[in-house]
C-alpha cells in the first residue's frame, strides 16, 4: 500500500490545522491532505520536504525556505513521539504518538518554539 510521506512535526500541524495557512492554495492541499490522513492511510517519516510542503510557497527547489528552524522541530517531534526517519506506520498510530507523547505531555511549546504559529497551536491544544 502506498504511504504518504510526511516530515514529524507535521503530525502536530495536522492537529491543529484551522484554515490558516500561507496562501489559499495551501490550505486547500493542506484540506486535501488532511481528508487523506483520515481514510487510514499509511505514513512514512521523512528527513526533509513531504507531502504537505508539496504545497507550500515556502518550498523552493525542494527544500523549505526555512529549512534550519524546520528541521529543528522535526528532531524534537521524532525524538519525543519515538518514532525514527524512514518507519512507516498507520496515519492513527502516529497522531496517537503525537498526542500522548507531546501534547498530552505538555511538550508542545518545547517541541514547536520558534514556530509562528505556536500560539493559535497551544490555545487550541486543551
Ligand atoms: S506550533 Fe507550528 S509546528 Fe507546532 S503544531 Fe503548530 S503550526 Fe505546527
Ligand atoms: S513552511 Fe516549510 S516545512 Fe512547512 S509546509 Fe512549508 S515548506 Fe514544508
Amino acid at each position: 500500500m502506498n504511504s504518504l510521506k510526511l516530515r514529524p512535526h507535521h503530525a502536530l500541524c495536522a492537529q491543529f490545522f484551522e484554515g490558516k495557512g500561507y496562501s489559499e492554495a495551501f490550505v486547500a492541499h493542506m484540506y486535501g491532505i488532511l481528508s487523506e490522513l483520515d481514510r487510514g492511510t499509511s505514513v512514512t517519516l521523512v528527513d526533509g520536504c513531504d507531502a504537505i510542503c508539496a504545497g507550500c510557497p515556502n518550498m523552493q527547489n525542494g527544500a523549505c525556505e526555512t529549512d534550519e528552524k524546520v528541521r529543528s522541530i522535526d528532531r524534537r517531534a521524532i525524538e519525543a513521539m519515538g518514532v525514527r526517519f524512514g518507519d512507516t506506520l498507520p496515519w492513527r498510530d502516529l497522531s496517537a504518538l503525537a498526542k500522548d507523547r507531546i501534547i498530552a505531555a505538555e511538550k508542545l511549546s518545547d517541541v514547536c518554539r520558534d514556530c509562528e504559529w505556536i500560539d493559535i497551536c497551544e490555545g487550541k491544544r486543551g
